[in-house]
């Protein structure tokens, strides 16, 4: 029997785990600067979290849940997305009553029963991050700006902002009416799945890719021209405020996150150049009202989630080499028992005093040991013979210009960790 990686899932194998290494750091790094914490939930939480944290009407709860039945009869969902378990984090150990805002961010797998096709897959990870507790419109904008920066730190370039505001549930319901009043005449112009928007969530047939819908739309009332006295400042501050931190935004009317809870901001990362799903790297905005949808009191929160899989292909078809670190700094060569055993220590040595050193554990010869180092991409072989251990020597090769000098054996460690420019660990 041969057993094969399951549909929509990937090893991130070795030579390519850097990568992700390198644009988590990033991340982790932004998070520590803006003063966000990391929070790390479950994987798999009640299926009702997410239906109504993420919402009934969503293609992600009524198509792409991975739901099953645990031995004790419960519902369990594995995360399609972050906030859900997050928010329920938030209320669950009362984190509302104290002192706000909380900010929070989370990287980890998220898993959605989706076609499966490039950048698009049935477990992938996004990078996300939660402000709850402050209605300041100038966070709205410091976490578009945040996202934008992450994108951009890791080598990503060509990406802008789109920018929504949705309003909030005292000036959406008029705008609705008005919308279904436009819309109703040209149903039957409307893609099947927009039928059923028509009568569930109205606003999301303007994020409707098909053409016949966006021909349909093209002209219907837009959200910003109802917002009400507070949604209208509020969004005039986030446009402002993204101009002073120097984020590349444009409006884009059709944007929309269907839900009641979701209030004012809503924003994507768009690829410029690249069409279809592939092009948003990831969005957020802002959801008033998703805390206490939760269970909890009213609290606002704002947020967004990136697709990590996204940037990285982002970063590949932009032909971006990541700086990454690779290879030993010293490789050790060893040859005769004694030296084998002598070898040993000297790679503790050097290992403790913070460099990266390896050696041969397949008895190879002299020659297969320096393969092996090459292999290794070592910056330095170390060669341990009989001749000289007995004068307590050790020859130090640099592999790029091949300058060979004879040292110490206890002078090893130091002389690696200096020349590969490694301080004091
Ligand atoms: P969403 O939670 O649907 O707003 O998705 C946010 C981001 O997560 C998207 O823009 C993508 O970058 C990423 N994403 C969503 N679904 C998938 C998937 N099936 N495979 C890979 N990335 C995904």
């Amino acid at each position: 029997m041969s057993f094969q990686i399951p549909r929509g899932t990937v090893d991130l194998m070795p030579g390519e785990v850097e990568k992700w290494q390198y644009i988590e750091e990033k991340a982790r790094e932004l998070c520590r600067r803006y003063n966000f914490s990391e929070i790390r939930t479950p994987l798999f939480e009640q299926t009702e979290l997410f239906q109504r944290g993420v919402g009934e009407t969503t293609d992600i709860v009524s198509k792409e849940m991975y739901t099953f039945m645990d031995r004790g009869g419960r519902s369990l969902t594995l995360r399609p997305e972050g906030t859900a378990g997050v928010v329920r984090s938030f209320v669950e150990k009362k984190i509302y009553g104290e002192p706000q805002p909380t900010k929070w961010y989370y990287i980890g797998q998220m898993y959605r029963y989706e076609r499966p096709q490039a950048g698009r897959q049935r477990q992938f990870h996004q990078f996300g991050i939660e402000a709850f507790g402050a209605v300041d419109p100038v966070l709205d904008a410091e976490l578009v700006d945040l996202g934008w920066q992450f994108i951009r730190s890791v080598g990503v370039s060509g990406v802008k902002v789109a920018l929504n505001s949705v309003g909030c549930s005292r000036c959406r319901p008029r705008y609705r009416e008005k919308l279904v009043e436009y819309l109703t005449p040209y149903k039957e112009e409307l893609c099947k799945d927009c039928h059923t928007r028509l009568e569930q969530n109205p606003m999301r047939v303007l994020d409707c890719k098909k053409e016949g819908c966006q021909r349909v739309t093209e002209d219907a009332p837009r959200m910003v021209n109802f917002l009400c006295e507070e949604c209208a400042p509020h969004f005039e501050t986030v446009k402002e405020s993204l101009d002073l931190l120097g984020v590349e935004w444009y409006l884009d009317t059709r944007l929309v996150r269907g839900l009641d809870y979701y209030t004012q901001t809503a924003f994507e990362y768009i690829l410029e150049g690249q069409g279809g799903h592939a092009g948003s790297l990831g969005g957020g905005g802002r959801y008033n009202g998703l805390v206490q949808e939760v269970g909890g009191p009213e609290m606002p929160g704002v947020g967004f989630a990136l697709g990590l899989e996204r940037v990285l292909l982002a970063l590949e078809s932009r032909g971006v080499d990541l700086p990454l670190a690779s290879g030993v700094d010293c490789f050790i060569v060893s040859l005769g028992d004694a030296a084998k055993k002598r070898s040993v220590l000297l790679l503790k040595e050097l290992r403790q005093m913070g460099s990266t050193a390896e050696r041969d554990y397949l008895d190879r010869k002299m020659k297969g040991q320096l393969k092996a180092a090459d292999r290794a991409s070592a910056r330095y072989v170390a060669i341990v013979g009989e001749n000289e251990l007995e004068k307590n020597q050790v020859v130090v090769k640099e592999m790029a210009t091949g300058e060979q000098n004879t040292i110490q054996l206890d002078k090893l460690a130091t002389y690696i960790r200096e020349a590969c420019g490694k301080g004091q660990s």
